[in-house]
Formats: C-alpha cells, structure tokens, sequence
C-alpha cells in the first residue's frame, strides 16, 4: 500500500499541503481531483521523490520512502507534456528507462517489444515521435512508464493534450495497461468524468487537504459537504 501519514508541505509562509494522509491499496487505480492549485501534483511530486515533504512520512509498503532518491523508487511516471525524446526511435525512447538502470541488450529490446505490444504499437518501433498521432505519442509514453514492470504509476493530466475522442479511447488503454501490470495507479486530472470512469477510489482536493475520499458513487450519491457536490456538478 501507498501511505500518505500527515504530510505537509509549506512554501515560506505558503501551506499546500496540510496534514495530509491518505491510504492507496495494492492495485487500485485512484485518482485525484481538484480546482487548480489544490495541491495534486504536489502530493504526486512527493511520492516520485521531486518535492521534499515539509513533515510527515510516506511510506510504500510499509517503508518510508522519503530519503530513498527519485530514480531509486521504481516509480513510472506519465505527465501532460509527455517529452519524448525528439531525436530517438520510438524503441529507444521505450527503452531509455532500462538503458539508464543498466540493462542489457537483450533484456531491452525484449522488454521494449513486449511494451509496445501493450499499447498496441508492434510495428512503430522504428518510427520518431514526430512521425506518430499524438495519441500515438502518448501510448509511448505510456509504454515508456510501464517498460520496468513499476509496482506504482503516477499519472498527471496524461490526457490533458488530447482532444475528446481520443481521450476517450485513451481512457480505455490505460484500464487495459493497469489490468496488464497489475500496478497501483494514481492519476491526476481535471476531468470529473474521466475521473469516475477511470477511478476506483477518488479524493476531491481543496486548498491542500482531501475534501472526500471514496468511490465515484459514494461521491457522487452521497457528496460530503457543498464544495464537493459544486466540484462534481462543473462540466468539465
Ligand atoms: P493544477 O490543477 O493547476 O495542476 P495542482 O492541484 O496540481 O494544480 P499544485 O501544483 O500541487 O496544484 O500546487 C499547489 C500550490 O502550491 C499552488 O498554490 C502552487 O502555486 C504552489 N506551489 C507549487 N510549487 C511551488 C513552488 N515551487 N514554490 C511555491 N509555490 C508552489
Ligand atoms: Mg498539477
């Protein structure tokens, strides 16, 4: 489990976070939500390891995590600005990741095979990103994440770019890959529906706490105060 034990997270005089705890169960996809500046990626920040928590802990199965540096975590991470990198195969780009741990040749372009069959782009290895959909780009990047088999993958508005049809399918890719890996998910977005549809549990963040916690329904049947039930009525 993901375990969020009173964190805080303070800029200057500025408090983002307050006392925050929350607990993420083994294979769960959860997602957050919340009105800009709410504080999701920051909460996201700390369990990749980009933003120092002012105070608290948070642990991944049962350890704390806080001094263990970024690129030891084991953490696949997908964001809106995707950044594929320009001047590489859609191959390398996947296998990156592993070329950095250190693996071997072999171990790569095995796992980079298996990748791109996940997201179903068996034949674009060769290709640069620029030559690719832009929904396209974002299964890379979604493979790219999912190349070292991660036990949690932290997505922040991984959609955010795409246009609603495409969305839509995109959704529908990132159950299949969850199911796939067998990961614990946490995803970032601005998007209620996409959030419920996607979510087995979800948090509605307001001004650094967790407004509410529980499943689309609970939420949506049994909203737990005014700001909750004005948050999920907003078209998105
Ligand atoms: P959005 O939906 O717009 O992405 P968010 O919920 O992800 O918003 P955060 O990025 O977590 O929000 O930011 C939470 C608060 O922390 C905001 O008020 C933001 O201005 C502030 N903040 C974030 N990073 C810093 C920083 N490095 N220095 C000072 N304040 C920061
Ligand atoms: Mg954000």
């Amino acid at each position: 489990a993901v375990e969020f034990d009173h964190i805080s997270k303070d800029y200057g005089d500025l408090t983002v976070l307050h006392e925050t705890s929350l607990r993420i169960e083994p294979g769960e996809l959860f997602a957050l939500i919340g009105p800009s500046g709410s504080g999701k990626s920051t909460l996201l920040g700390m369990l990749a390891g980009f933003v120092p928590p002012s105070y608290g802990a948070i642990r991944v199965d049962g350890t704390d995590i806080v001094a263990v540096p970024p690129y030891r975590r084991n953490i696949g991470m997908v964001f809106q600005n995707y950044a594929l990198f320009p001047h590489m195969s859609v191959a390398e780009n996947i296998g990156f990741p592993l070329k950095m741990r250190g693996c071997s040749r072999g171990e790569i372009a095995e796992r980079v095979k298996r990748a791109l069959a996940m997201v179903r782009l068996d034949s674009m290895g060769e290709r640069r990103p620029a030559q690719l959909s832009g929904g396209q780009q974002q299964r890379v990047a979604l493979a790219r994440a999912a190349v070292y088999d991660p036990r949690l993958l932290l997505m922040d508005e991984p959609l955010g770019a795409l246009d609603k049809n495409l969305r839509e399918e995109m959704q529908e890719e990132i159950k299949r890959l969850q199911r796939a890996l067998g990961a614990t998910v946490i995803y970032v977005t601005h998007d209620q529906q996409e959030a419920a549809f996607l979510a087995d549990r979800l948090a509605v963040m307001r001004a650094g706490m967790l407004e509410q916690i529980g499943t689309p329904r609970q939420l949506y049947e049994m909203p737990g105060t005014h700001f909750v039930a004005s948050f999920l009525g907003e078209a998105s």
